[in-house]
């Protein structure tokens, strides 16, 4: 038995021939917890770009997997305002931002998760990651570590909340 469950609708199931990789699939960026991503990569591959750095880090073609609220979080920890353009993020700067990425998911994934199964457990209460985000969902909240009002904006067309007093 094969069973999809795709509460928030993203997902499709397509059939493949053997040995054919659908379109979809055929640019995709490397997986964030494996060896091929690190700092060195992101700084390589976002040399001219000109694009806010979240939203290059939510390409899936340049790393799959990094949603809104880890990249969101990941810049927060790493110390980068989302609105930068990704070619200006120094070497030094990605490597702490690929490392950030990596930890804020590696700790999701032992949490179960933010959005699905723990932002409001069956009992109504909040989440265990969703306490400890930084800046998603916390606009016009003060920040955590140094208390100045979280920001909020769009970007790329996605909500984007970031620490202007933090994240530069
Ligand atoms: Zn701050």
């Amino acid at each position: 038995m094969l069973r999809f469950t795709d509460p928030r609708r993203f997902g499709c199931l397509l059939w493949q021939p053997a040995g054919a990789i659908h379109a979809l699939l055929e640019h995709l960026g490397p997986e964030p917890l494996s060896d091929d991503f690190d700092g060195d990569y992101l700084f390589e591959r976002s040399r001219g770009r000109k694009a806010p750095v979240k939203a290059f880090l939510m390409d899936q073609a340049v790393v799959v997997g990094v949603g809104n609220i880890y990249a969101a979080e990941s810049l927060f920890r790493a110390g980068i305002a989302p609105g930068r353009a990704a070619g200006s993020v120094s070497r030094e700067r990605y490597a702490r931002l690929a490392t950030a990425v990596q930890q804020i998911l590696a700790h999701a994934i032992t949490r179960g998760g933010t959005t699905l199964r723990d932002f409001l457990s069956p009992d109504g209460a909040p989440g265990y990651f969703e306490q400890e985000l930084f800046v998603y969902g916390r606009e016009g909240e003060p920040c955590r570590t140094c208390g100045r009002r979280i920001r909020d904006g769009r970007m790329g067309n996605r909500a984007t909340a970031w620490c202007p007093g933090c994240q530069r």
